[in-house]
């Protein structure tokens, strides 16, 4: 997958060459183009923006330099803007930003950006949640590390995408390591047992209590939906949500 990116802080981007997606580079599944807006502006003094028509505060980003540096740095396919108005991001739009072949994303800074400059780009906008943020450097990354997540060969394994908190629909149960005991706490016993049955069924319990206690809303649509469940899966989830 190629992903464009049009910024001003190019040098924001250097957590895509660590870890995971480093190595997805490496490897030749995922490919970043990352374009510096700001030398594609027409203005002598290398500006990007001016003042918003109507008054109000800040500045607004140009179209002239997103445009020409869209149209000038071999950029393609559907273009995203990441935005606090957009439509909040989600495992659905990862998903289908993932089936893409290449996108190009948008950052704003400052107030945002002309609208003229999103029209043309014909640009959707994607928010990352209600909250706001300076530029839309970190949300591009948020965006591209949780697209590249269902990337095929991006993970180690295929599976651990879907058992994953939110994606099963529930949240993920605690997880442990070694040592067996530390500071005088212990792992739970059934998971040293080597009885798989039963650590699944430990593991689905504890997902439904604390989906429970902390996103009911999450553990309703999990009840309302036709998941298959065995006998026993369905007991735990009645006992848990009478
Ligand atoms: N005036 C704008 C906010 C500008 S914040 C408004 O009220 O909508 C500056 C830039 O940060 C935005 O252009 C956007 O690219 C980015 N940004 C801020 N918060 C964001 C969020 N929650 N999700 C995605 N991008 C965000």
């Amino acid at each position: 997958m190629k992903i464009n990116i049009l910024t001003i802080f190019p040098e924001m981007f250097t957590p895509l060459r660590e870890s995971m997606l480093g190595r997805a580079v490496d490897n030749g599944l995922l490919e970043f183009n990352i374009v510096d807006i700001r030398e594609f502006t027409a203005n002598k003094h290398k500006r990007v923006d001016d003042t918003p028509y109507g008054g109000g505060a800040g500045m607004v980003m140009q179209v002239q330099p997103i445009v020409d540096a869209f149209r000038g740095s071999g950029m393609g396919g559907s273009v995203f803007y990441m935005s606090p108005r957009g439509e909040l991001l989600s495992q659905e739009i990862a998903e289908e930003i993932a089936d893409m072949d290449e996108i190009t994303i948008l950052c704003g800074h400052y107030e945002g950006v002309d609208q003229r400059a999103l029209d043309i780009l014909d640009a959707r906008e994607i928010s990352i949640g209600d909250y706001v943020l300076t530029g839309g450097e970190l949300p591009a990354m948020v965006l591209i590390d949780t697209v590249a997540r269902f990337i095929e060969g991006v993970l180690a394994s295929e599976e651990s995408a879907m058992e994953e908190s939110i994606y099963s629909g529930l949240l993920e149960y605690p997880q442990y390591s070694k040592p067996r005991e530390i500071e005088g706490m212990e792992v739970p016993e059934v998971l040293t047992s080597g009885n798989h049955g039963l650590i699944d069924l430990w593991r689905f319990e504890k997902s439904v209590q604390l989906t429970k206690e902390r996103r009911p809303d999450l553990l309703e649509k999990f009840v309302n939906s036709d998941r298959e469940l065995s006998k026993k899966q369905k007991k735990i989830l009645e006992e848990n949500t009478k």
